[in-house]
């Protein structure tokens, strides 16, 4: 058997199946596991994640694999509601610009418990944007629909978006920290999770092999790699539908899913993480949750270890993600921590430490959080689908029944291949393989 990309879904596959006794190797295309998932080592020695981080509520698949894993959750400290700051004001909680926003928002979230109208399919957040009243309340729901999707909001239709909600189980959900999506976080970072899996005894991973091309025919797969060639009964591929895009497919693959990948995109996402020797804004203030309003717009999360140093976690998506690209890395520093000046005090603008990574610019991956559907393309909808094609298995959040764009759907997609593999394997289809 070989699995194709070493993130979250393609190493839970790999584990799934190397513990019913089928020899597994999994094929990377970077240089490292992990994918969309990076835990990395702050200057002050604790853990920090610059992909995919939270534990959302109701995340069981990924909590169970935490623990398992030996690793340890932590609540996210957080006031409910973040603080709005415009340039470096704070906009006022009970003004016209939150107020006109939250009213705009709960509309939303009544208006997506029903299925959206096909007309919607048309039309672009952003047009739609376009017609809410207030320039301060159209950026509020711009920054926050951008940092919630990670789309480019004139590529991104209101049916995409609405749908999307409908299947997260409302926007409250997806932004909520509190039993929402961004619930808990791992003390030794949740990247941690997928360099212990890809470390376990019998793994067999295969970093810096790029998968090019996958003949596959009624006895098995052939894959093409950068570094040679590999023969299997089965392959899962775990790349998202714009990334996989990549993969030469002999014979080709069916129209609709040539169709998903032409008509999905990645999103774009920029992530960092200031680290301070201690919270130290915990003794002036309630809390350091802020959306910032400026150019670039992002938020700003309180992500601190227990006892451990100081975390501030930044997040800037779509077109202005890709804006902080042409910056200096000083520069991108600056313009991040100015705002917060005013509130948590100078010593906001010196951290320890800094990490940073703009995932729209890695080559193997594209962008994040997820794949999005290109306006009017529905079969990019989650889930994605995941028939599998002869002895083609297909798995990645993308294509989960549930959490689907979390790192809990990449473990559920990963589950279902493999056990979609097995029973393929029992019915003794494709037996040609050497892996
Ligand atoms: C900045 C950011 C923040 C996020 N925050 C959260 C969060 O807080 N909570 C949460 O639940 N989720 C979050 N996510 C999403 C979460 O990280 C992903 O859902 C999850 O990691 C996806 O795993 P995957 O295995 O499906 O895909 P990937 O991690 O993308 O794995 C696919 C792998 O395939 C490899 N690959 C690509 N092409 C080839 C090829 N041709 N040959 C071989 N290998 C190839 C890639 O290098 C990659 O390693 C975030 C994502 C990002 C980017």
């Amino acid at each position: 058997m070989a699995v194709v990309g070493a993130g979250m879904s393609g190493l839970v596959a790999a584990r799934h199946l190397r513990r019913r006794g089928v020899a597994v190797l999994v094929l990377e295309s970077a240089d490292r596991p992990g994918g969309r998932m990076l835990a990395e080592t702050s200057v002050l020695g604790s853990r920090l994640d610059l992909g995919g981080q939270w534990v959302g509520h109701g995340h069981r698949r990924l909590e169970a694999l935490a623990a398992e894993l030996g690793t340890e959750l932590y609540p996210m400290r957080t006031p409910g509601r973040p603080d709005f700051i415009d340039g470096s004001r704070l906009i006022p909680a009970a003004g016209p610009a939150v107020l006109t926003a939250s009213a705009v928002l709960l509309a939303w979230e009544i208006r997506t418990r029903r299925p959206a109208p096909r007309r919607w399919e048309a039309r672009t957040v952003a047009a739609w944007l376009g017609r809410v009243p207030g320039r301060r309340a159209r950026r509020l729901l711009e920054v926050l629909l951008s940092v919630t999707s990670t789309a480019d909001l004139d590529r991104y239709s209101m049916h995409a978006l609405a749908e999307a909600v409908r299947y997260q189980g409302g926007l409250t959900a997806m932004t909520a920290t509190r039993g929402g999506a961004q619930e808990k976080l791992i003390v030794e970072g949740a990247g941690t999770l997928t360099d212990r899996l890809a470390a376990e005894p019998g793994a067999r991973v295969l970093t810096g092999h790029r998968v090019t091309r996958i003949r596959h025919d009624d006895d098995g797969v052939t894959l093409g790699t950068t570094s040679g060639t590999v023969r299997a009964a089965r392959a899962i591929v775990t790349v998202p539908p714009p990334v996989s895009a990549g993969i030469a497919y002999d014979p080709p693959l069916p129209a609709a899913r040539t169709a998903l990948e032409r008509n999905t995109y990645m999103g774009s996402v920029y992530k960092a993480i200031a680290v301070y020797e201690r919270p130290w804004w915990r003794n002036r203030r309630e809390h350091a949750e802020f959306m910032l309003l400026g150019r670039p717009g992002g938020a700003v999360f309180d992500t601190s270890p227990p006892d451990g140093p100081g975390h501030l976690c930044f997040l800037v998506a779509g077109p202005e993600a890709r804006e902080l690209d042409g910056l200096r890395a000083e520069d991108r520093r600056r313009t991040l921590l100015g705002p917060l000046a005013p509130h948590l005090g100078p010593e906001v603008l010196a951290p320890a430490g800094w990490h940073e990574k703009s995932w729209h610019l890695v080559e193997h991956v594209g962008g994040g959080y997820a794949a999005l559907a290109s306006p009017g393309a529905t079969d990019g909808y989650f889930p994605m689908p995941s028939e599998p094609v002869g002895a083609l298995h297909w798995a990645g959040t993308e294509t989960a029944r549930e959490h689907a764009g979390y790192i809990e759907g990449a473990i559920e997609s990963g589950e279902r291949a493999a056990r979609e593999v097995l029973e393929g394997l029992a019915r003794g289809a494709g037996g040609g393989g050497e892996v």
